[in-house]
């Protein structure tokens, strides 16, 4: 089935267009699946196999088990944990634009399905769920251009799974911001230094949500932000990670 997907990478974007309303099909192969991606699809997704335990960054095979990053050990970020199962590469990431800028739910939710039959045992490592999770907010005028946040919609779907609630109102984005494109990681995080305002209570347990965690720059931005407004117990949820470089 890799085989079939890597075959399949050219037709993609048109092969998920024409099934996009079928229903009941596998996004990636038209086999039948309830859950929009058969099994032996979900088989073949990159799973993120040696994941930074406490940021998710991709590390070497020879890392050890659980082991940290050079950036979390050097500035420990305010969240503990991150789930983020698997790469953003070939499926995943044509999967995950497809949902975000063609705003195709039918290419999203087999993901969101796909994350909690992944995920299911790792979701409350302490013992306890979160209370609330939080979308990652767009700029404000992004997201009255796009018409749509997919970590809202993420939210939305886990939220409705795991019989969570999730708000979209306790963090926003505030300030005049530079677009994230194009710069270096430093100058990320200055651009990003204040750019989280966290209105109303925060419980203490919290994940933060979002498609994909790419420097991982927006979520400790955030996780600052929520930790300053009194969140004891800060978690990311994300489809997947950007390996470094
Ligand atoms: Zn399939
Ligand atoms: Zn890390």
């Amino acid at each position: 089935m890799i085989k079939g997907l890597r075959a399949l990478s050219t037709h993609f974007p048109p092969l998920v267009n024409r099934v996009v309303d079928a229903g009941n099909l596998c996004v990636a192969c038209l086999d039948p699946a309830p859950t929009g991606l058969c099994q032996a699809c979900f088989n073949a997704l990159p799973v993120n196999r040696k994941p930074c335990r406490r940021c998710a960054l991709p590390l070497p095979a020879s890392a050890p088990e659980a082991a940290l990053c050079g950036d979390c050990q050097a500035r420990p970020p305010h969240f503990r944990h991150t789930i983020a199962p698997w790469l953003y590469a070939f499926p995943v990431d044509q999967m995950i634009s497809g949902y975000k800028y063609r705003r195709q739910p039918s290419l999203g939710h087999p993901l969101v399905l796909a994350w909690l039959a992944q995920c299911g045992t790792a979701l409350a490592p302490s013992g306890d769920l979160p209370q609330l999770l939080i979308p990652t907010p767009m700029r404000p005028w992004r997201q009255r251009r796009r018409g749509f946040n997919q970590a809202e919609d993420i939210a939305e779907q886990l939220g409705r799974q795991l019989d969570l609630p999730w708000s979209a109102s306790t963090v926003r984005r505030v300030g005049p911001q530079q677009p994230q494109a194009g710069l270096q990681r430093r100058q990320r995080l200055r651009n990003l230094g204040t750019a989280f305002q966290v209105h109303g209570p925060v419980p203490d347990r919290v994940a933060i949500v979002d498609d994909v965690m790419t420097t991982g720059a927006t979520a400790r931005a955030m996780a600052r932000a929520l930790s300053r407004a009194g969140a004891s117990d800060i978690q990311v949820w994300a489809l997947a990670r950007t390996p470094l470089g």
